[in-house]
Parts: C-alpha cells; structure tokens; sequence
C-alpha cells in the first residue's frame, strides 16, 4: 500500500482550472485517485459517485466543467445555487444542496434541489416535505451527522441519528439516501478516518435494526482533502471541490463559523 496515496493532500495548492482541458485533467485525476482508494479497500470504482462542489466558482468556469463532463454539482448555499441554477437554465446538470439549511430557504430548495445532503432537524424536514407535497415532487436527502464532535460542524450528534431516521419515515415526499458528515478538519489521518468509521457504523446499525430507515444505505463523506481515506472507509459519495476546480478565495470557516483557515484554502 502506499503511504503517500493516503497522506491528505490538505494545504496542497490546488492549481485554478481554466479550460475544458484543464477539467478534463483535474477530473481523470480524481477519478484515477478514487479508484485506488477503492482498490485498496476491495471496492469496485464503480460504488463510488463523485459529486463536484463548485461553490464560489463563477458560472463560465462551471460552464467549462459541464463541458469536461460533469453532470450534477453541490453547493453549499442555497442563494448561490440558486442563481447558478437560473443562469444556467440552459445547460443540462442536476444541483445538489449540501450546505446547512434555514427554514425560510426551503422553498428555493423544492424549486430546484435534486438532493439534499444536509438535513439535520426535523423541522426543516417537515417544512421540505409540506412543499414538497405542494409541489408534487419527492426528493433525495441525505442525513448530515457530526461526526467530529466540533460545535462549528452541522448535524446531529450521532446517538440522534436512529431516532431520526424513525421520525423521517412518516415525511413520504422525503426519500432517505443515507448519511453524510463532514470528518475533522486535521491533517491527523487517523482522526479523520475515525469520523468516517463512526458515520459507516451508523449506516450499519441502521440497516440492521430496519433497512427501511436508511434507503440505498448511502455514505457520503469524502472532500478534496480526504476523500481517499473516506472511500476506504465505505464512502458510496464523495463531495469534491477545490480538487476539481482550485483553490477557493473563501476560508472554510465561510462555511463553516469557527473552522480555522486552512492555509491551502487561502488565496
Ligand atoms: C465545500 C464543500 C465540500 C468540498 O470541499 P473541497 O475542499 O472544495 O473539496 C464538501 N462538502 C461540503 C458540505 C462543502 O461545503
């Protein structure tokens, strides 16, 4: 096994990619990267889907990542999905929400959201699933655990997660992927792969107290600083940004109020 294939790339300058080609490189990249990591755990690459995050990146940069091949993007705020998602009207891509959300936001998400990879209270869930039912339509959610035990991290705390999910079965317009969690921002592998073990081991729990708690039984935990370790660990989704389309302007603790900047993560 090698070492350095593990080793979180975290503080490593992402170069900006510019072209089509430049996509098309940093895109065959990762996924060269996701299948050794499924290698080295038994895993078929094909158990893997790659989810580019483009948040904070201008719409004729998404446009040359449409072109290189993606098909579905995450972003983290809603306003800014939002806006993407009308000025690109015209292109075909799915978006994902995978940032925090406010009650007041939920409409925008039923507008537009093909998923949503954050829920954690059960009254954004209630408030999804009424305009949900309004709308006719039924969407994708993904559970969002803290796994890190960070206050500056969304999500339940994970002896939340079963009862959760219990409640989440009577909002039929919700349809439960499985869980996501966002891992210890730390340089400390073992740390990290501890928060994507501990979210596997929820999912596993789930599955074997009632299969219908938790859907597909997906897991999606992985970003561009450890989303090898978290393939290793049983990651079914990986949510990769700065690997794909460069380093963000944005600290993470943008996102994320209390994180300290990461320094590959400053321009
Ligand atoms: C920004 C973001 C990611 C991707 O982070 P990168 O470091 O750009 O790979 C993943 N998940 C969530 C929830 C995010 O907001």
């Amino acid at each position: 096994m090698s070492h350095a294939a593990e080793m979180p790339t975290t503080g490593v300058a992402y170069p900006t990619a510019e072209s089509v080609e430049d996509f098309g490189r940093a895109i065959a990249t990762v996924r060269t990267r996701i299948a050794r990591a499924a290698g080295r755990a038994g895993r078929d690459a094909s158990e893997v889907r790659l989810l580019p995050v483009s948040k904070t990146v201008p719409e004729d940069r998404i446009r040359l990542a449409v072109r290189a091949g993606c098909r579905a993007l995450g972003e983290n705020k809603v306003q800014e999905a939002k806006r993407k998602w009308q000025n690109l009207a015209d292109v075909d891509v799915s978006w994902s929400v995978i940032g925090h959300l406010q009650t007041n936001k939920v409409k925008d998400v039923v507008a537009f959201a093909d998923e949503f990879q954050a829920l954690d209270s059960i009254r954004v869930a209630d408030a999804l699933d009424r305009r949900l039912q309004a709308a006719g339509r039924k969407l994708d959610v993904f559970v969002q655990i803290n796994t890190s035990d960070e206050d500056s991290k969304f999500g339940l705390e994970p002896d939340q997660a079963l009862e959760f999910l219990r409640q989440l079965r009577h909002r039929d317009s919700l349809r439960v992927q499985g869980l996501m969690t966002l891992a210890l921002f730390t340089s400390d592998t073992e740390r990290v792969r501890a928060c994507f073990r501990l979210l596997r081991t929820l999912r596993d729990r789930a599955r074997d107290l009632d299969p219908e708690l938790i859907g597909p039984g997906e897991l999606s935990m992985g970003m561009s600083g450890d989303y090898e370790t978290a393939i290793e660990e049983g990651a079914t989704v990986v949510r990769v940004g700065q690997a794909i389309f460069g380093a963000r302007p944005t600290p993470d603790s943008h996102y994320w109020p209390g994180t300290a900047p990461e320094p590959g993560n400053v321009a």
